[in-house]
């Protein structure tokens, strides 16, 4: 394998855990993380509680603090990053409630600042470095796919792209598509999601403008239907080596999850029972793939919900998983934190 930095990461699950600050406006009286130590150790204190029940500790990969950085959060990310350059499949994931800071992990709250920058453009921006610095020895091909899956459904965002490029007015039929697990295809297990080329970071930020407006067509309101639905960016690698001529392929997926919230049963009806039904079925059987991963066990049930089966190439094997669990620290949130993090014990 090519210039291999991270064989000692080989088939891992790691997590880490990123703790959202108080925003402006929210009364930041009592926070319910008591404290963060340097081994990845996390206590939660819950007011609802008294005595020893009151505290409990998390452990994981790593804890970030309300004071991270994007930067900060990037360099520990990065070693995954760059070895799909060398041909490895990656998937990383945000999991948290609405409002815990998943998609401010994954894209960032501003586009135009590039320090607000998440990890899905740094990412792609690293490995256009990278692959230029290694220009001499092979030639990159980088190509995107991104998709949402809504109620069970696969939607492909980039779709019709070329004509809204040209009409902003276009209605936009965003039809559903199969998941195809077979590597006749290229290694694309949504073959018919459109894969587009890319060459450098500004290609990936008009192809990222578009997937989100196209996100927002079908929606009445786009905060609700984002954090109802999965969306997954995929980067697919394909080097050659000029010398010897082999060739590699590897891929990236950056996966912004449903909020993890449960829904309360005597309150939600119709078609907002259903979404929270697939939302709370796709993300344990999220759950369980990675945890029979990390036990081991014969049997990975990738089957049973359309999100692991899209990330089945990249789950498990040689692949390697990197899941974000967010936290809100206020004490409003404390039962979802602790749902969270009993969520990410189970698959660290
Ligand atoms: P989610 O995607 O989990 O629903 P968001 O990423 O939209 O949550 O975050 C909710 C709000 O909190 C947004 O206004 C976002 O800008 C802010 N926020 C989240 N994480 C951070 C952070 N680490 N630092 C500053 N603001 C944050
Ligand atoms: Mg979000």
């Amino acid at each position: 394998m090519l210039y291999n930095q991270v064989q000692d990461l080989k088939g891992t699950i790691r997590v880490y855990c990123r703790v959202r600050p108080f925003l402006p406006g929210q009364s930041d009286g009592q926070s319910t993380v008591d404290y963060i130590g340097d081994n990845g150790d996390i206590m939660i204190v819950n007011p609802h509680k008294q005595g020893k029940e009151a505290r409990r500790i998390f452990t994981f990969n790593k804890v970030f603090g309300t004071n991270a950085t994007q930067q900060q959060i990037y360099m520990d990310t990065q070693p995954l990053v760059r070895s799909v350059l060398d041909g490895y499949n990656v998937c990383i994931f945000a999991y948290g409630q609405t409002g815990s800071g998943k998609t401010y992990t994954m894209s960032g709250p501003d586009l135009t600042a590039e320090e607000t920058w998440g990890v899905n453009y740094r990412a792609l921006r690293d490995l256009f470095h990278i692959s230029k610095e290694r220009m001499e020895f092979i030639e990159y091909e980088v190509g995107v796919q991104m998709i949402e899956i809504y109620n069970e459904q696969v939607r492909d965002l980039l779709l019709d792209m070329s004509m809204r490029i040209f009409s902003c007015c276009l209605t936009l039929t965003i039809s559903t598509l199969d998941v195809r697990n077979n590597s006749q295809l290229n290694g694309l297990n949504v073959p018919d999601a459109c894969l587009i080329p890319v060459k450098c970071t500004q290609d990936v930020l008009d192809l990222m403008r578009i997937g989100q407006q196209n996100r927002a067509v079908g929606a009445t309101a786009l905060n609700e239907r984002s954090s109802r639905s999965h969306s997954i960016l995929t980067v697919h690698v394909r080097g050659k080596e000029l010398v010897s001529g082999s060739t590699l392929k590897g891929c990236l997926h950056l996966v912004d999850l449903a909020g993890s919230e449960r829904v309360d049963k005597s309150e939600a009806v119709g078609e907002r029972l259903k979404e929270a039904q697939h939302i709370n079925r796709s993300l344990s059987a999220l759950g369980d793939v990675i945890s029979s991963l990390a036990q081991k066990t014969s049997h990975i049930p990738y089957r049973n919900s359309k999100l692991t089966q899209v990330l089945q190439d990249s789950l498990g094997g040689h692949a390697k998983t990197l899941m974000f669990v967010h936290i809100n620290p206020m004490v409003n949130a404390i039962g979802e934190t602790v749902s969270t993090l009993k969520f990410a014990e189970r698959v660290a």
